[in-house]
């Protein structure tokens, strides 16, 4: 979990001078040599302190040392004090002044331990395992020392690490981060964010430059969100430098993030060229109306929130009949309560509908019909039906129907 606040963080800022420990246990020992996580880390054409240096404009970057590989007594399962606190002791012993370095990384044989991550960090810490990433891949490196830095996953509805425009997420390689996080940073500074706080009601369009490169120009429009703490952040990505593995459904488009204070960013839509995106609440409208190579032009509509109810469900009916699924001697023949209403009106669209069944809340539907099946003998039903629109405003019920003996 997070201890920094996002869009207050300065732990992100300049040099962090690395030390990489490689370690043996008695009985695994490491793979990776120490030129190629040198490669990996701070020399090679595309190394982690390069990709913080592209990603950062220049204000973040990692340099340091490796060590030769060097031997500890296996830790009990996964204690990553324990082990941070043997390698320490065997780096000192060597001659390493762990004091001369702002960050730590501790590589394992790989598997080794059988922790189940491949790589781990504390948010806002110094010290960062890596367990099986390769030699060469610096994607688990990179996604470490964010949280490091104090960074967050980059997730959406997907899960947790499904946003793959950011290291953050699951990408398998290193694609830039995402505007929510360079934000959170202080790498994209305010002066280069529209910020639309207070605009409810507004029509508004901006010419926002491409997320990858330091263009002294706007790179992000931060939209809050009326009665909650969270914002939305547009950016528009070209897959260019490090961002050139970005895949297809990022390219030339404009990325939707939400996020809040403290917590992990999500990547809510993608915008190309002509399309429209409309937020579930139907608010917040944002349209790509045109790109080049270097500029995104956008039109952002922000509403007044809805607080406006459906109509009430009308002409709720409800009748007994037969439904027979499969066929032949598997044929199964089910009575069922057919119930059917007229569609509410909504000022922003009904997203679905709740049915109340004797009483109690049922099931919810997402059109204006259902099929009760699950019916007793003997029993009588009633029942009545409320629609609900994208923001959860809730109408009144509808009048009731009964069906029984
Ligand atoms: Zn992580």
């Amino acid at each position: 979990m997070s201890s920094s606040t996002y869009e207050t963080s300065t732990v992100g800022a300049g040099v962090q001078k690395t030390l990489v420990i490689l370690l043996n246990f008695p009985t695994s020992k490491q793979v990776c040599t120490k030129s190629q996580v040198d490669s990996l880390m701070f020399s090679g054409s595309s190394s982690v302190n390069k990709y913080y240096q592209e990603n950062s404009f220049g204000k973040v970057g990692f340099q340091g040392t490796v060590t030769e590989a060097m031997t500890i007594a296996a830790p009990a399962y996964c204690d990553l004090n324990s082990l941070s606190s043997s390698g320490d002791a065997v780096a000192t012993q060597a001659g390493y002044d762990l004091n001369l370095f702002q960050k730590r990384v501790y590589v394992l044989p790989p598997n080794s331990l059988k922790c189940g991550w491949t790589g781990a960090a504390f948010t806002g810490g110094n010290k960062v395992f890596i367990d099986s990433s390769g030699c060469s891949n610096s994607m688990v490196y990179a996604h470490e020392l964010g949280h490091s830095l104090g960074m967050n996953h980059a997730s959406s509805a997907g899960g947790e690490y499904a946003d793959h425009s950011d290291v953050m997420g699951d990408p398998s390689s290193t694609p830039h981060f995402n505007s929510v996080h360079k934000i959170a940073m202080g790498w994209i500074p305010s002066s280069r964010i529209a910020n639309m706080s207070g605009m409810v009601g507004t029509i508004a369009d901006y010419r926002v430059a491409h997320l990858e490169q330091d263009v002294n120009d706007l790179q992000a429009v931060k939209v809050p969100i009326v009665g909650t703490t969270d914002s939305y952040y547009l950016s528009y990505r070209r897959g260019l430098g490090f961002d050139s593995i970005l895949s297809s459904g990022f390219l030339d488009s404009i990325s939707v993030h939400r996020a809040g204070l403290g917590t992990r960013s999500y990547l809510v839509g993608t915008v190309k060229a002509g399309e429209v995106w409309i937020d579930p609440t139907g608010a917040f409208k944002v349209q790509l109306l045109s790109r080049d190579t270097t500029y995104g032009n956008v039109h952002i509509e922000v509403s007044t929130p809805d607080v406006t109810a459906p109509s009430v469900p009308l002409n709720l009916q409800a009748s007994v009949k037969t439904v027979t699924s499969g066929k032949g001697r598997r044929a199964v023949t089910t009575t069922v309560i057919h119930l059917s209403w007229s569609s509410s009106n909504d000022d922003r669209g009904v997203q679905k509908y709740l049915i109340e069944r004797n009483g109690i809340l049922y099931t919810v539907v997402p059109g204006a019909a259902f099929d009760d099946s699950y019916l007793l003998q003997g029993m009588s039903y009633t029942y009545r039906i409320q629609a609900v629109d994208y923001s959860g405003n809730i109408s009144d019920y509808s009048l009731p129907v009964t069906v029984g003996p």
